[in-house]
């Protein structure tokens, strides 16, 4: 079935969003006013689709649910699940059973997500089908872009796309990031061309596993075609500061290939080369050009100054991006910053309809043809009668809600993890800000580490003090993120014997203790933070900050002082309130960095 099907007859005004740029755009503009326009009845229909197809798989027949496909069956026999819950299922799949066990289309890969289970991205099942879902909803994002800004034909867009190592499962199915997926899909290496979406990059170059290799070409060829720059981006905001800190490290190797039009022998990739040779020619003047501004060393606004006819950001800057937006202001002189997707390995969500708004003003509106959408309100548990949870159409404006999905690719009732605020309504589809990912305590990029795996990673660091008498009696965390990359700092107040501390403290610095602790921590963390560490250099190392004896009772005191109860205080396991980085770097004794790479293959661990 085409995914575009679903459209129910209903008489809307297609121009409401705004004229549109041309007549293709108007058909897209068509779309989401129809899809919006009736919500409820496009929800109705897709998981009456879903339930259809997949009535014969071995999950729903469990669940008793016959020939029903109404959403008052579904939801009073289905239980809401968390991914633990799929666990063995996935992993039969995963293990080569390629009967009907959670979908009734073959499942075509796993998709790795950026969140783990027991230390190991989770792998969520896809159907092929699913890629044109999303490509559906990435061709939504120029059209509504048009509306805002015009003559996006007139140039191209500097994008840092990159894809990341894929690896195979027991069974045989490819298992890979969902943007991975998608470049290497003939979705987007043989898409037709539109002069809304033309890249500086070289395909070949966003293709190349190698980060280093990629980095540089997509950097090279941004620089040779900088007048025709007229978007900067990056998925995440994370990412573009990468390609600043890239630029930082490698604008004299970047001029000097533009100055003599031969390109460095480091990178070796054939068809990045090929790619590459097509554009490159000696152009002194480009390269004095480049050299002077970088070797200032002032970057204030270095995006506008390199790329001056760039019109906006196109990154992501919300959720536990929000973070960088100061960085990138600095580094972008002010430019518009627009988010235009809100989207995941399990389903592409929805757009944000207003992609030139404020960053804290983003509200991303789902698109009810993407899969079933369902609503917990925030802070329940989902009861056995399972009724809390409400439909799209029926959210309430101002209320929290965690986002439930089912899927076309066999995912019911399946909570995602976020955090999602209503905060109106287009149409009669409810926009919603992303408020937050639960149990995410620190995150530089798509790392997601939770408090379990924290305290499990202090556990096994401070293993090694034990030699010394020392132990750790408090501690809590921040992402540092003033420099790029950032990195974790964990402050640890340690507990040493009186009598021979200073001993002790002396025998930890011989030996090096705190360091083998900084890299221990980082052998526990999950992969996907130690595929940062490694793969993609977009994690620095770990840092210890050594407090001294007293600290935290001192943050405690603050933190009464300022109104907590001290009955139920509990220390803090990640701070970013500036007075309490304030205090606790005012009292650091020492700071200590991991001394070398952790462990990570792409291969996952079978534990
Ligand atoms: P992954 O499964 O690795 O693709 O990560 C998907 C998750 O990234 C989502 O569930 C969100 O928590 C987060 N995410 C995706 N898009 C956005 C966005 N536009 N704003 C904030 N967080 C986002």
């Amino acid at each position: 079935m085409a995914v575009e099907t679903i459209v129910p007859a209903v008489n809307v005004n297609a121009a409401k969003l705004g004229p549109a740029a041309n007549e293709k755009d108007a058909e897209k503009l068509r779309f989401i006013e129809e899809m919006t326009a009736s919500a409820d009845a496009v929800q109705e229909k897709v998981l009456e689709e879903i339930l259809t197809r997949n009535s014969g798989t071995e999950y729903l027949r469990r669940y008793g649910l016959g020939c029903a496909t109404d959403r008052a069956t579904f939801k009073a026999m289905v239980p809401v699940v968390t991914y633990e819950d799929l666990q063995p299922e996935i992993q039969r799949i995963a293990n080569g059973d390629r009967s009907a066990i959670l979908s009734a289309h073959p499942i075509s890969e796993f998709l790795t997500s950026s969140g783990t289970s027991a230390g190991e991205r989770k792998l969520m099942p896809t159907i092929k089908e699913e890629l044109d879902r999303r490509q559906l909803l990435y061709s939504l994002l120029m059209p509504v872009m048009n509306l805002y800004v015009p003559g996006l034909d007139k140039g191209k867009g500097l994008y840092f796309l990159f894809v990341k190592s894929e690896t195979k499962t027991p069974g045989g199915l490819t298992a890979r990031p969902v943007l991975t997926s998608y470049y290497k899909s003939e979705h987007f290496k043989s898409r037709p061309y539109d002069p809304y979406n033309v890249y500086t990059s070289p395909t070949a170059a966003i293709l190349c596993a190698d980060a280093f290799q990629s980095m540089y070409a997509q950097m090279l060829c941004g620089l040779l075609q900088r007048l025709d720059v007229l978007r900067v981006g990056a998925v995440f905001a994370s990412g573009l500061l990468r390609a600043i800190r890239f630029l930082q490290l490698h604008w004299q190797e970047l001029s000097h290939d533009i100055a003599n039009g031969l390109l460095t022998a480091k990178v070796t990739d054939p068809s990045i080369r090929s790619a590459v040779a097509e554009l490159l020619k000696p152009d002194p003047e480009l390269a004095r050009f480049i050299t002077a501004e970088c070797s200032k060393g002032d970057w204030a606004g270095i995006i506008t100054r390199i790329w001056p006819n760039t019109k906006y950001l196109d990154v992501i800057v919300t959720g536990a991006m929000a973070q960088y937006i100061p960085t990138l202001e600095y580094y972008s002189g002010g430019l518009p910053m627009a988010c235009t997707m809100y989207a995941s390995s399990e389903c592409y969500f929805g757009l944000n309809l207003k992609p030139m708004c404020d960053p804290s003003e983003v509200s991303y509106t789902i698109m009810p043809n993407m899969a079933y959408f369902e609503f917990l309100p925030h802070g329940h548990q989902p009861g056995p009668d399972k009724t809390q949870l409400v439909d799209l159409a029926d959210v309430e404006v101002g209320k929290e809600y965690e986002l439930v999905i089912t899927t076309y690719a066999g995912l019911n009732r399946y909570r995602v993890g976020d955090i999602l605020r209503v905060t109106g309504f287009y149409n009669a589809a409810p926009q919603f800000r992303f408020v937050r990912r639960k149990n995410v305590l620190l995150s530089i990029e798509s790392d997601k580490t939770d408090e379990a795996e924290l305290q499990k990673a202090v556990e096994s660091a401070s293993a090694l003090l034990r030699p010394y008498a020392a132990s750790v009696v408090e501690y809590t965390s921040h992402a540092y993120t003033k420099a790029i990359p950032g990195h974790y700092v964990i402050y640890w107040e340690l507990l040493v014997k009186d009598t021979a501390a200073g001993e002790t403290l002396a025998a930890l610095a011989r030996d090096g203790v705190m360091e083998q602790c900084c890299l221990a921590m980082e052998e526990a963390l999950n992969s996907v933070y130690r595929q940062s560490r490694v793969a993609d250099g977009s994690i620095g190392p770990l840092e210890i900050r050594v407090v001294r004896a007293g600290t935290f009772e001192e943050l405690m005191d603050y933190a009464i002082s300022r109104g907590a109860s001290i009955n139920q205080y509990k220390v803090p396991r990640c701070v970013s309130f500036p007075p309490i980085l304030e205090l606790l770097d005012s009292r650091a004794v020492s700071a200590h960095f991991s001394p070398a790479l952790p462990r990570w293959s792409p291969h996952r661990s079978t534990n």
